[in-house]
């Protein structure tokens, strides 16, 4: 494929020629693919495993080979990278986001709206409360093998990390209070956004070096967690396809670990019942998710059922897009809402395990979801 400045010039002049009307089939299929959450349900559950997002992907990467690409897709396929710098100055970029010519800014001329705020959160107070060490060759290497077992490393992602501090706090308090030395693997770009917006070239690569780095990790033995089921299971899917990675890095969603870090017979401290609201690509590509979960709380004595919903509609960045707000929302209400609205005291409350799930939550309604591990979090913490 030719280089981005090099084939500059032709994209420019198919663009022209696009808005003069210029006949191209690939228009059709482009309108047709943006209707396309990429939430993956069909590649864990179609019988013959067609990929929608897969091939939708490669579609993008080549259409933008010969058309210009909206800023919108840059914006979002480069936030990984560029959020680790945005997040240094977050009243400055909070201030912005919030600003009302900011946001029209973003809904007129690049067509994101709603964009998340940084988390305020004060995370090196957690990481210093809880002794978390960097995952460096260097520490990992001097652990014994007893205390290799009763370690784990703790994979970040751009979400969870950023966004949604307090979650990524919470996570590391109950593997700290459930005996184990976190380390916290070094924050690097896992690519998923750029995959979504079809950035092939450019996802191999950082797909390429954040394996390599995890690898490198996962060879001492300590287990490794990723907290975001989306961005977590793209290290078991997509990273499986890109060439010269090898063999992936395995890295576990919370509820694999925690199936062998719980202890059974945990007292319920907090009684009650609990709907499970997955994550949609968790529950399709990861069937035995939910039932793990459902698991853990049996363990510590509570009842969690999970519950027949489909995709929330945020699906990573989709609800973002101006273009997708109607149909976010009313993919919303055709299960979410429901089932977000339903009274806890008679139904129980509700948890998701998906960023993206509370972040729409959190959007359309007044409700603010927990994730199943704070409600273990809670038990610990008596
Ligand atoms: S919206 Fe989800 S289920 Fe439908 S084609 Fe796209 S990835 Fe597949």
């Amino acid at each position: 494929m030719p280089s981005f400045f090099r084939s500059l010039p032709e994209r420019i002049r198919n663009s022209r020629a696009q808005r003069r009307g210029a006949e191209d089939f690939s228009h059709e299929v482009y309108d047709a693919m943006a209707g396309c959450l990429a939430c993956k349900s069909c590649a864990g559950q179609c019988p013959i495993k067609v990929n929608v997002p897969e091939f939708r992907s490669r579609f993008l990467e080549l259409y933008h080979g010969r058309y210009l690409r909206p800023a919108r897709d840059y914006l979002i396929g480069s936030l990984e990278f560029t959020i680790p710098y945005l997040a240094r100055f977050p009243a400055l970029y909070n201030g912005l986001m919030n600003a009302a010519w900011v946001k029209k800014l973003l809904a007129n001329q690049v067509g994101m709206v709603d964009s998340p705020l940084i988390s305020r959160f004060d995370f090196h107070a957690v990481t210093r409360r809880w002794n978390v060490r960097a995952a460096t060759a260097e520490a990992l290497l001097g652990l014994s093998a007893e205390a290799r077992e009763r370690s784990v490393i703790i994979v970040q992602d751009a979400f969870t990390r950023y966004f949604e501090t307090s979650l990524l706090a919470n996570f590391i308090e109950l593997a700290a209070r459930l005996g184990y030395q976190v380390f916290l693997a070094p924050f690097s770009a896992n690519g998923k956004p750029l995959h979504v917006q079809g950035f092939l070239g450019a996802f191999n690569k950082a797909a390429v070096r954040n394996a390599s780095q995890l690898q490198a990790l996962s060879s001492f033995g300590v287990r490794l967690v990723g907290l975001d089921p989306a961005m977590t299971l793209v290290y078991r899917q997509e990273y499986q396809k890109v060439p010269g990675i090898g063999l992936a890095p395995k890295v576990e969603l919370p509820q694999e670990w925690l199936l062998d870090a719980l202890p059974e017979g945990v007292p319920a401290a907090e009684a009650g019942r609990f709907r499970l609201l997955a994550h949609c690509t968790e529950k399709t590509n990861a069937p035995a998710s939910s039932k793990q979960w459902e698991t853990l709380f049996a363990r510590a004595g509570l009842k969690l059922s999970t519950q027949a919903t489909g995709c929330c509609g945020m699906s990573g960045t989709y609800g973002h897009e101006a273009r997708n707000q109607e149909t976010s929302r009313t993919i919303f209400d055709q299960s979410w809402a429901r089932q977000v609205s339903a009274p806890a005291e008679e139904q129980g409350e509700a948890l998701a395990t998906g960023y993206s799930c509370r972040s729409q939550t959190k959007r359309y309604t007044d409700k603010t979801l927990r994730h199943p591990l704070e409600v273990l979090l809670q038990l610990k913490r008596g």
